[in-house]
């Protein structure tokens, strides 16, 4: 039996692969490498193509046996979202509904979704629950949220089990330092402040310092990727074992700033990264911390790499070793 992961060649997609093999899973991956990169990929099966290639999908629910679905594969910008809100719905919503139809022509039970607290939009309050309103600010948020919900009627009809794991702020890199973030264009901050500390940018822009926070920059909940590889692996068993569906917040429950960032970065780095404050960016949320708990007592997940100098010192060793990405 194996797992099929759409979108393993991207940044939390490979890492997820890396621990579903430690644990000695079979693993295939799929991905059409628009953002993904085959390096990246450490599944030794590996299907280049489209989750619209219906026929695609079928050769590979024949060949390989596939028991449960991580679904990764998807276009996660806020600010690109809000200019082509289609191309979301399309890349998002057309391909989760063309992969549930291939789970359910092949009697796939299980997906495990990479959902984001982008479904929130603008929290009414924090730490965020799980049970707190959805009401997403992006199409980005939009088509997650439109997927879960997908998710929660093909259950109903069809009997897919689904786990929708909502991240907060991915960030760092694999301690084997061989796998981590590349982005074209980068648009993320930890590693756009890395950028300016290896000197390939001048500066990093801050985004609004006038939000009602400690500083006035936006806070965030910064989640390490191999924490959150780990839950794709919980989440997994849980579907197995107790054949339960649920929603999972996926965060430290500790907020940091963009200028908290910044300061830690200064002192893994030792580089001074200049920084000038800028407009606002459309869509930003002023502070999106999360409540984990229900993830820590239902899937028994526990950061391990929970400190933003762990997170920020595993990213930069990234960087520094791999200053082009996978192209060094
Ligand atoms: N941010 C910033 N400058 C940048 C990139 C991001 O000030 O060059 C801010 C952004 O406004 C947000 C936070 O950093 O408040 C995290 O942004 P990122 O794009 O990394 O993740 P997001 O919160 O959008 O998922």
């Amino acid at each position: 039996m194996a797992v099929l992961v759409t979108g393993g060649a991207g940044y939390i997609g490979s890492h997820t692969v890396a621990e579903l093999l430690a644990h000695g899973e079979e693993v295939v991956v799929l991905d059409n490498l628009q953002k993904g990169h085959r390096p990246a990929v450490r599944a030794p099966i590996f299907y280049e193509g489209d989750i619209r290639d219906q026929e695609l999908l079928d050769r590979i629910f024949d060949k390989h046996a596939i028991e449960a679905v991580i679904h990764f594969a998807a276009d996660s910008l806020v600010g690109e979202s809000v200019t082509d809100p289609l191309a979301y719905y399309d890349n998002n919503v057309v391909t989760a509904q063309r992969l549930l139809s291939a789970m359910k022509r092949h009697g796939v039970p299980n997906i495990v979704f990479s959902s984001t607290a982008a479904v929130y939009g603008e929290p009414e309050q924090v730490p965020i629950c799980e049970t707190d309103a959805t009401a997403p600010t992006s199409p980005y948020g939009e088509t997650k949220l439109a997927i879960e919900k997908m998710l929660r009627w093909c259950e109903g009809a069809y009997g897919i089990r689904s786990i929708c794991l909502r991240y907060f702020n991915a960030a760092g890199a694999h301690p084997d330092g061989q796998i981590g973030e590349d982005h074209t264009p980068e648009s993320h901050l930890i590693p756009i402040v890395l950028q300016v500390a290896l000197e390939q940018r001048d500066a990093v822009s801050i985004f609004g310092d006038d939000y009602p926070t400690v500083d006035g920059t936006c806070v965030r909940d910064y989640v390490h990727v191999m924490d959150l590889a780990n839950a794709h692996w919980l989440a997994l068993q849980r579907l197995r074992k107790t054949k339960q569906s649920g929603i999972y917040n996926l965060g430290n429950g500790l907020g940091f700033s963009v200028r908290d960032v910044i300061e830690q970065a200064r002192a893994v780095t030792g580089h001074p990264i200049p920084a000038m404050v800028v407009p606002r960016r459309p869509g930003d949320p002023a502070v999106l911390i999360a409540s984990s708990q229900r993830a820590g007592q239902e899937l028994g997940w526990q950061p391990q790499y929970d400190s933003l100098e762990t997170i920020i010192a595993s990213a930069w060793n990234w960087h520094l070793h791999h200053p082009r990405g996978y192209a060094t």
